[in-house]
């Protein structure tokens, strides 16, 4: 990506590598109007338990895959010719699954802090086990509101996260009230030499679905929000501070917009559920299956990709 490009950055999916097209295996399909799921990318969800119980987060019910079954799961999806990523909730709770990390080969794990807080010598397995950015969440000014997890606590695992030499990327989500806010989350995190920071759209789904919808940026909101991370982007180097947007504000007008999920990947959740992205985690949302070791997605399933079909789910007025 060029700097004229990373000054309008909007995507869905930031952590994806190039997907190098491998050889896959068909198989027949077992289900009328469903076809062998043609992307590259399954995103598995080892865990949705999570000990901070977020108001605002997507998710609404706990369930957990084993980590044998796990690693069996990514194994086999790599022989199929998938790019396995790991993420949701909070699995760096269950040490059990770094080895998935390690298996899958990923570079980047999620987690709101508490286990790194409780246990800091525990940075050093996460390191060993191949991860080297660790997204941490800290939401500023709606962090106390929303989060059981002390944001005293959540710097802390940051800076213990910097100290062993794996990227701080602090992770915060976006809402109306505090927009005008991001250009002081953006110095505190260069103050602090934390290297990056990735924005979210609040979005009314799941457990935020019981929250004021007055939180809910509008479509001049989101514009105002390019604006000012494209003025970031041009204040701090991003050697300095990269900064990074979820898909889930939207297109918005901005040309770099690219909605990624169907295309190139499904989620699949611990009660081995498919969807088309994180947001849209909800009964009756699936878009394909999980029978035998595959996933088959619905024949005909798209969603655009010049949106973000979540937005217009569930932020629309
Ligand atoms: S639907 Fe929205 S949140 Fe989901 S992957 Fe696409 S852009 Fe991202």
């Amino acid at each position: 990506m060029d700097r004229a490009q990373y000054l309008t950055a909007a995507t869905s999916w930031t952590h994806h590598t190039p997907f190098a097209e491998q050889p896959r295996t068909r198989v027949p399909c077992p289900y009328e109007g469903y076809e062998q799921y043609p992307g590259w990318q399954i995103i598995i969800m080892p865990t949705t338990v999570c000990n901070a119980g977020c108001k605002h987060c997507y998710l609404r019910n706990s369930s957990s895959l084993d980590p044998d079954q796990l690693m069996e799961m990514i194994k086999n999806f790599q022989s199929q010719g998938y790019n396995v990523y790991l993420n949701g909730s909070e699995p760096l709770a269950n040490p059990d699954y770094l080895k998935a990390f390690k298996l899958a080969d990923q570079k980047i794990a999620m987690t709101n802090g508490e286990i790194i807080y409780e246990n800091p010598p525990y940075i050093y397995q996460i390191a060993d086990a191949g991860i080297k950015t660790l997204g941490i969440s800290y939401h500023f000014d709606m962090h106390k509101e929303w989060s059981k997890i002390p944001l005293r606590l959540a710097e802390t695992a940051l800076s213990i996260a910097q100290n062993a030499g794996i990227n701080a990327r602090v992770m915060t989500t976006i809402t109306k009230p505090f927009i005008e806010k991001i250009p002081q989350y953006c110095s505190w995190c260069v103050e602090r030499g934390y290297p990056e920071i990735r924005f979210t759209n609040f979005m009314s789904q799941g457990r935020a679905q019981t929250l004021d919808r007055q939180l809910i940026l509008d479509a001049d909101d989101r514009k105002r929000y390019y604006e000012i991370i494209s003025e970031q982007r041009e204040k701090y180097p991003i050697d300095v501070l990269r900064i990074s947007s979820c898909g889930s504000f939207g297109a918005c007008g901005t040309p770099n917009f690219s909605c990624m999920a169907m295309r190139d990947f499904v989620v699949l959740t611990p009660d081995l559920k498919v969807y088309p992205c994180f947001f849209q985690i909800e009964k009756g949302m699936e878009c394909g299956v999980y029978e035998n070791g595959h996933i088959f997605t619905k024949i005909g399933y798209t969603q655009p990709q010049n949106d973000c079909s979540a937005l217009r789910l569930y932020n629309t007025f």
